[in-house]
């Protein structure tokens, strides 16, 4: 056997970023909508020795010999979610969210068919039919959108269902604040024969807490990642439910066979050994009272930052993100947002909003949400300093313009960018955000 060392002695520059990044987590506001802070259980399972297994296959039908603990928790890790989601089959093999969504594609479709999801501009996913993604590019993707006000088009969904028959249709988005209406997408997929599969990677943790309504008694399918409001690894899962079984019996089969042999090899044990653990967490009555906190905590925010001059997407949230629409300030100020944000230290993402009067590349939006802090131990109360903060940075942000040819762009941007770096309005946010951060330490305390 070679010999062992430590990490930090075996390879001090990893350690050292290692150590950064968590110093970064630590002194900052993750306020993107998708992350999250996973618990040191979580992280023990992922670190564990079962990265180092073959297990081509599924439970007591492996390739390999060995599998003996890895199809206990394999097992486990499907009873769990079964368990958590009410679903009648599970596979949690999937590497990450988008080859779980390919994997639906490859069991039900042929390349050529016509499938139907919500555009990526107006909160969709890049998987559910965008054009440059291998979904718009293989199959014949039908886009849906939401009206100005914000808030799906059923109307249209059902327009185009009917006139394109899609075989398969998505419902679930990555920048859409309010609840989501899954028996509204049940009624059009029903009536045009579609196959519906709601990809809840962003509400799962909201659906498993109680706090957002189960598409399961709606849809065929939920695919979902694990990492994001619901506080796992990295990874993810297809769910086939009651109502999938009774349109097709072959579904779990077809999607079994999809994620392997189809689509990928080996699973990630160690991911799988670490979801379960994620999934237990979340079967405990605590995490219901998460949830609900992140959804409390989206509101209070949504109130201060309108309370403060910030305009919302639908006007507010139904969940753990928000939409900030900065058009009143101009177009194409996301990218200023951000920047004004981090340099104060909380951390969002530029985004897309409906109808941008920019382009993707430069959206006049910024995407947030509380499923970070609120693991953290914030509340309302929190959540009002943090909404007033944001409004601050935003105005600083906001007095740049953003050109439209590409020269202007450019020269504009590093100009804002450095204006953004100095700005003293800015540093004392920076100041006020660590001081709250130290009240909710991250690694030393014990989690809610
Ligand atoms: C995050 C997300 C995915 C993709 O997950 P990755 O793990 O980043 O591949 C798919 N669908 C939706 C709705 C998501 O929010």
């Amino acid at each position: 056997m070679y010999k062992q060392r430590t990490l930090r002695s075996s390879d001090p520059e990893i350690y050292r970023l290692i150590q950064s990044e968590t110093k970064r987590q630590d002194n900052g506001l993750e306020m993107i909508p998708s992350e999250n802070h996973s618990s040191i259980a979580v992280r023990e399972a992922l670190g564990s020795v079962f990265t180092d297994k073959y297990s081509e296959g599924y439970p007591h039908k492996r390739y390999y010999g060995g599998n003996e603990f890895v199809d206990e928790v394999e097992t486990l890790t499907i009873e769990r979610a079964k368990k958590l989601f009410g679903v009648e089959h599970v596979n949690v093999q999937p590497y990450s969210g988008s080859p779980a969504n390919q994997a639906v594609y490859f069991a039900l479709l042929e390349a050529g068919d016509a499938v139907m999801g919500q555009n990526l501009t107006a909160g969709g996913h890049l998987t559910h039919g965008w054009k440059v993604n291998f979904s718009g590019r293989t199959y014949r993707s039908v886009q849906y959108n939401v009206k100005p006000d914000g808030y799906i088009d059923f109307a249209e969904v059902r327009k185009l269902a009917l006139e394109h028959r899609p075989k398969l249709i998505w419902c679930g988005a990555t920048a859409y604040p309010r609840e989501l209406d899954f028996g509204e997408f049940g009624k059009i997929a029903d009536e045009v024969g579609a196959y519906l599969a709601a990809d809840i990677s962003h509400i799962a943790g909201l659906v498993a807490g109680g706090v957002h309504k189960s598409p399961v008694p709606y849809v065929h399918i939920v695919t979902t990642t694990t990492h994001k409001t619901l506080r796992g690894s990295r990874g993810a899962m297809i769910m086939v439910t009651k109502k999938g079984l009774e349109k097709d019996l072959e579904l779990p089969s077809k999607i079994d066979k999809a994620v392997f042999p189809g689509l990928q090899g080996g699973p990630h044990d160690h991911q799988t050994a670490a979801i379960a653990v994620a999934l237990g967490e979340a079967l405990r009555p605590e995490f219901s009272k998460y949830a609900h906190q992140i959804v409390k905590n989206s509101r209070a925010l949504a109130s201060s930052l309108t309370e403060n001059g910030m305009k919302l997407v639908t006007g507010g949230s139904d969940n753990h993100l928000l939409l900030i629409d900065l058009t009143q300030f101009g177009k194409g100020k996301g990218l200023f947002g951000q920047l004004a944000l981090d340099t104060a230290g909380i951390t969002t993402n530029k985004n897309t909003i409906p109808f941008d009067p920019s382009s993707p590349f430069y959206p006049s939006g910024i995407r947030l949400g509380t499923p970070a802090l609120t693991t953290r131990g914030m509340k309302e109360k929190e959540m009002a300093q943090v909404g007033k903060m944001i409004a601050r940075a935003l105005k600083v942000a906001c007095i740049h313009e953003m050109p439209d040819d590409k020269e202007g762009r450019e020269a504009a941007i590093a100009k804002a960018k450095e204006a953004i770096g100095s700005n003293p309005e800015l540093k004392k946010i920076r100041k006020d955000v660590l001081a709250l951060c130290k009240k909710f330490p991250l690694h030393k305390n014990k989690r809610p």
